[in-house]
Formats: structure tokens, sequence, C-alpha cells
């Protein structure tokens, strides 16, 4: 007979891989009609990421994002990456719906096409607003959705939205724009940014878009938060940096695909990378050369289960403190102990804690002594701890 437990597992895991299989087959398939063959142009996600990393961006037109479930078979990280890579277009459908509910005059995915020095370049815009009303006015908004909102915008961001305004605006008057057709609106392509304007909503943008008041923004969206960074200009200077990084990084795939020397040579990212635990070529990446010893894989196994134990039980920690103070304030005790079983508590005030803001020291020293001789005596009150040994434990992403 049939373990229960074992049948429960198999269920489970059964359940697991046909998500797996439909979330890497709707990307595949929404890549394909909506960016088509990335590996015949350079995007601006690409010029972004190859600003962090050239390795990891040749990586991408060489071999795509490597997550089909033939070259995949570790189930959760699978999982994990899909779940992250798709939470932007999920945000980014339900917040479509929300600009069409509240007909605004928006453009969804406007391309831009053109090339470089012979080097194919698209551009892919979230939302593109366009308004006559007063001043001709466009904002594109360009969606990201993050673990945790950044407090600044990480200059990939920031180079991919210099990119799409740039272009935009140098652009705007040749037949470089187009949207792609969806089941219910119509597709079109080779117009200038007026010419869609007109034709999707019938108002006569002006032909030079020095009249044009255009502004780009970055939406970031966590699960819980949303923060607005920009707004962005039309910058010359920029623009040619992200046509130039295009170009450098054409170039760069040209060569590896002509050579067959795959990511040989190609540059890493320097120093500390957040992304190299999720990228795709980390198995082999020169940044983490080293040495087998697989007696350790068991051990660090076991190292990431308590780890992730330990962030759940935080969790619950402090759910279960937060249910106690409000148990306690409720309970209207004037202070007393509560005693349950074998333990009591109390919910007491503190005296929050003291901190010395630096800058705030630094600013008054300078007033009063000279900025010179502030910096010196804060140097001679600064100290430095002991040097210590960092464990840093990351992610080896397998292609078979
Ligand atoms: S692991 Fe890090 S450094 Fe290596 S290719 Fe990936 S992102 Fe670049």
């Amino acid at each position: 007979m049939n373990d229960p437990v074992q049948v429960q597992v198999d269920r489970s895991h059964g359940l697991m891989a046909l998500l797996a299989k439909g979330l890497v087959e709707s990307s595949a398939q929404r890549t394909a009609s909506s960016l088509g063959d990335r590996s015949k142009y350079i995007g601006m996600s690409d010029i972004g990421r190859a600003l962090e990393c050239p390795r990891a961006a040749v990586g991408r037109k060489l071999f795509g994002n490597g997550d089909d479930l033939a070259h995949q078979h570790d189930l959760p990280s699978l999982l994990a990456r899909q779940l992250r890579l798709q939470r932007g277009h999920w945000f980014e459908a339900g917040i479509a719906h929300v600009f069409r509910q509240q007909r605004m005059p928006v453009i969804e995915q406007l391309e831009i096409v053109t090339s470089h020095h012979g080097v194919p370049i698209r551009a892919h815009l979230d939302f593109v607003f366009a308004s006559t009303v007063g001043q001709p006015t466009v904002r594109v908004l360009e969606l990201k959705s993050c673990e945790n909102i950044p407090s600044t915008l990480y200059s990939s961001y920031e180079t991919q939205v210099y990119g799409q305004v740039g272009l935009l605006h140098a652009l705007w008057d040749q037949p470089a724009f187009g949207v792609h057709g969806e089941a219910d609106r119509q597709g079109g392509s080779g117009l200038t940014f007026p010419q869609i304007c007109r034709e999707k909503f019938g108002v006569e943008m002006p032909v030079n878009p020095s009249e044009v008041d255009i502004e780009a923004w970055v939406l970031c969206l966590s699960m819980s938060n949303a923060r607005a960074f920009g707004p962005y200009l039309p910058d010359d200077t920029m623009l040619s940096l992200c046509l130039n990084k295009a170009k450098e990084l054409w170039l760069k795939f040209d060569a590896s695909k002509v050579s067959g020397a795959g990511l040989d040579g190609v540059a890493t990212a320097n120093g500390f990378h957040p992304l190299c635990s999720w990228c795709e070529f980390n198995a082999d990446c020169p940044k983490f050369d080293g040495i087998d010893q697989p007696q350790w894989s068991d051990t660090l196994a076991r190292l990431k289960d308590l780890k992730a134990r330990q962030d759940e039980l935080e969790v619950e920690i402090s759910e279960i403190e937060e249910g106690l103070r409000t148990a306690y304030a409720l309970s209207d005790v004037s202070g007393s102990w509560i005693n349950a079983g074998n333990h009591r508590f109390r919910v007491s005030a503190q005296n929050g804690r003291r901190t010395l803001n630096k800058e705030q020291l630094r600013l008054e020293l300078s007033a009063a002594l000279g900025e010179e001789e502030a910096n010196a005596l804060i140097a001679r009150c600064e100290s430095e701890g002991k040097p210590f040994d960092r464990l840093t434990v990351s992610r080896i992403n397998k292609r078979s």
C-alpha cells in the first residue's frame, strides 16, 4: 500500500512542477509576443544590465534567461526565479487595468525601433501618457517590481529610463514608433510619435518636441509599498552614453557568437553585486573562481534551511509579540503583570534609544572650529572595530 505521506509529497511536487511549467511557458510566450527575438537587437534593459555586469548581459543575449524546463532541474530555484521575474508583469497588468478604468490617455508598451552605427536598438516603454490640454505633455512611466523599495534608484534603471525618454525625444518626428496589436486593440508600426497620438487619441501633438513638456518617471512597486522616482528629462549626454553602451554590448555579443567562445573573457561585475546570487551564469563565473570540496554540500544546504527557518521564526516572534502588546493594552491592568501558566508578561514604556547625529555634530563643530579642525577632531575620536572573518554563502545556479 502507498505511504500516504509520500503520496502527499508527490502530489504537492506535481502541483509545483505544473505551476513552474506554466510560468516558464507563459513567460516565453509573453516575451515572444511583446518583445520579439531579443537576440536580434539591444533593448534598454540590456544596456542597464551591461552597465552592472557585461558578462551577464552578453550571457542573456547568447543563451536567453535559461529558464526552460529541459535545462533546469532545481524546481524550488526555478519557481523562486520565475515568481520574481513574473511579478513585474502581473503588476504591469494590474496597473494597466487601473489606467484604463480611469480612461487615461495612455499607450501601453510603446515600441521605438532605431539603429546606431548599424546596431539594432529597440526600446519598450511600459506606459506613455500624452495630453494636449494646455501645454502639450508627455509622461513616460516605467514600472519596476522590487522585493523592497530602494531609497535611491539603481543606476541600471536610471540608464534605461534615460534611454527611453532620450529616444522618444530624438526620434519624435521619425517613423520609429509602434505598438503591438493585442486581442482587443489594433497594433501599428512605422509611425511618428505625433501620428501615434493622432491615431490613438485623436489629438495633434506639435511637430517639434521642444514645444512639449516631456518627463519620464520610474514607479517602484513592492507587495506592500510604492515609490515614484523622477523626473528624468531627455538628455543628449545620457542618450549618447546609452547608445555607446548598446554598441559595446552588441560588439561583445557578436564577437562571442562568431568565435564560439561563449562568455570566456567577458568582464564581470566589479566588487559585490547583489544580483550574482540570482544570476543564471554564476555557476562558471570567474568572479567566483574556486576549488571543489563537495563534502561541505550537506552542511551548506542545512545552513540555508536553518536561515530560512530563522527568517520565518523572526516573523512569527514579532507577530506574537505584537499580539501580546495589543492584549495588554486592551486588558487595562495599569502596569501590573499578567500571569499566564508558567510565565507572566507586562508592557512598560521605555525611553527611546539615544543616538548621535554625526553629520549634525560635524556641522556644529565646523561652525565653531572650522571644517578642517572639526574633521580632524572627529577623526581623533573615531575608532575602528577589530577585523573579523565574514562567511559568505552564495547559491550556484547550475545549467545542465
Ligand atoms: S555571477 Fe555576478 S559577476 Fe558573474 S556573470 Fe553573473 S552577475 Fe556577472
